[in-house]
């Protein structure tokens, strides 16, 4: 199973994903998450990358490009993967094409995660995150039992630099601008799938298993 999880910042494709995983044993390759472990362990790309994540803008293509083709070659992708966050432009979806093709292999379908700006900036802004295992809660719907602490690992809970309501409306209108076009590009494939973000954290799985 070849999968994208499409959708604006906060329409859950990590929690989607996360369930996906704990019933297939296929990749979860987060872009976001691999560049937030890059920034963290002060990488050359991390320092690239740094500048645009904390505005909200997207890294260069070209730098996201050859990241990809590095990571589609690892050999956990073997048996499928979801990839979250990525593409995130045309050029991006173009140059995927490019790399599926090389490797003989095509996506199964795009799932894409609506959600209404208002409910995304609600969700991010009470989303706190763990610093060391990366475990989600939110202050209004998932508190951790003690506050700033983690309830999995008692790593200290924070909030993303990112999940500020300035730069989440900066990176919900590169979603429009930016990424939202690729629906129309995944429709005309004939690949899209299209669920109600808000729907239930299992609602990319119920596609997987609907596909068979
Ligand atoms: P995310 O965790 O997916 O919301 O990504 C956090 C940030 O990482 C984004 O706001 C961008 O700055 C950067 N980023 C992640 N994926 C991409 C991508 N495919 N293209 C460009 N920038 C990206």
């Amino acid at each position: 199973m070849r999968l994208i999880l499409l959708g604006a910042p906060g329409a859950g494709k990590g929690t989607q994903a996360d369930v996906v995983k704990s019933k297939y044993n296929i990749a979860h390759i987060s872009t976001g998450d691999i560049l937030r472990a890059n920034v963290k362990q002060g990488t050359e790309l991390g320092k690239l990358a740094q500048g645009y994540m904390t505005s909200g803008k997207l890294v260069p293509d070209d730098v996201i490009i050859n990241m990809m083709k590095a990571r589609l070659v690892e050999p956990d992708c073997k048996e499928g993967f979801m990839l979250d966050g990525f593409p995130r432009t045309i050029t991006q979806a173009e140059a995927l094409d490019k790399m599926l093709a090389e490797l003989g292999i095509a996506l199964d379908a795009v799932v894409s995660l609506e959600i209404d700006d208002e409910v995304v900036v609600s969700r991010l802004t009470s989303r706190r995150v763990c610093k060391q295992c990366g475990e989600i809660y939110n202050t209004i719907g998932k508190p951790s039992r003690v506050d700033g602490v983690c309830d999995k690992c008692g790593g200290e809970v924070i909030q993303r630099a990112d999940d500020n309501e300035g730069t989440i409306r900066n990176r919900l209108s590169v979603f429009h601008e930016q990424t939202a076009p690729l629906i129309e590009y995944y429709k005309k494939a004939g690949i899209l799938v299209s669920v109600d973000a808000t729907a239930g954290k299992d609602s990319v799985l119920k596609i997987i298993e609907r596909q068979g």
